[in-house]
């Protein structure tokens, strides 16, 4: 079984987020980017299939600039066997996005794509959905287990308040949730390694979809401050604010 795993660049979760002035999206020049969190999860899943025997390879998918194929070569020197790189320097939205992977999909015949829960940069949580849909596949999405069984899949879900567990015929989707593992990083040598392995470059063209974006983005801000806080003297004062503030 090949399992295809989409890994997108983002801005690092620890840097600090800064919006433009204009409001017109966040800063993106001298900030470091990374790859997505919950897509180094996705590698770190496929490539434990592939160890326990139940993949045969790994296929990291990036739609993005040129710096995408960093993200790409991240997967490779965690383990990852070859890459795939949609180029285009235009802003890909969540369903143009799923219509690209479709595409690649269709050329990879792959027997599972596992995707991350969500992009910590837009916060979507929407392409692996949409790609699930797309295809008329099955989904299994916040995935804190994931256990293969011949060509189908057993997924523990992630629901409030407890554990969801599902069946899915594959071919499948997942998307993986925090606590379906622990990524591990690439060594020197993986990393050495990852710089020979194959990477394939094609354009949203070739793969006949439309990028047009279908949303306008009107406004992007900081969240508001937090306004400070006051000291009771009391717990008879604490009360009384409480019951004036209607909290009581
Ligand atoms: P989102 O729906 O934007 O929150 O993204 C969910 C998941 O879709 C990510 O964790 C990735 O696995 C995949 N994904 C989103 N955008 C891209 C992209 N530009 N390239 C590759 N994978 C992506």
């Amino acid at each position: 079984m090949k399992v295809l795993v989409p890994v997108k660049r983002v801005i690092d979760y620890n840097v600090k987020i800064r919006v433009k002035a204009d409001g017109s999206g966040v800063e993106l020049n001298n900030v470091k980017m990374s790859m997505n969190p919950f897509d180094e999860i996705a590698v770190e899943e496929a490539l434990r299939l592939k160890e326990g025997g139940k993949a045969a390879e790994v296929v990291a998918v990036s739609i993005g600039p040129a710096q995408a194929t960093e993200t790409i070569r991240t997967a490779l020197a965690m383990g990852a066997d070859r890459g795939v790189h949609v180029k285009t320097d235009a802003p890909v939205e969540p369903l143009a996005v799923a219509k690209l992977l479709k595409a690649v999909t269709e050329r990879e015949q792959p027997g599972l794509v596992i995707l991350g829960k969500q992009a910590i940069d837009d916060d979507c949580n929407q392409t692996g959905q949409m790609l699930a849909a797309l295809l008329g596949w099955p989904q299994a999405t916040f995935a804190s287990k994931l256990e293969v069984e011949g060509t189908d899949f057993k997924v523990t879900r992630e629901v409030d308040g407890g554990l969801q567990t599902v069946k899915l015929q594959g071919p499948a989707i997942v998307t993986t949730d925090l606590r379906l593992n622990e990524p591990r990083y690439a060594s020197l040598p993986n990393i050495m390694k990852a710089k020979k392995k194959p990477i394939e470059e094609m354009t949203a063209d070739q793969l006949g979809v439309d990028l047009a974006p279908r949303l306008d983005i009107l406004k992007t801000s900081e969240p508001s401050s937090r306004s400070a806080g006051v000291k009771v003297a009391s717990a008879t004062e604490l009360v009384e604010k409480l019951a004036t503030a209607g909290v009581l």
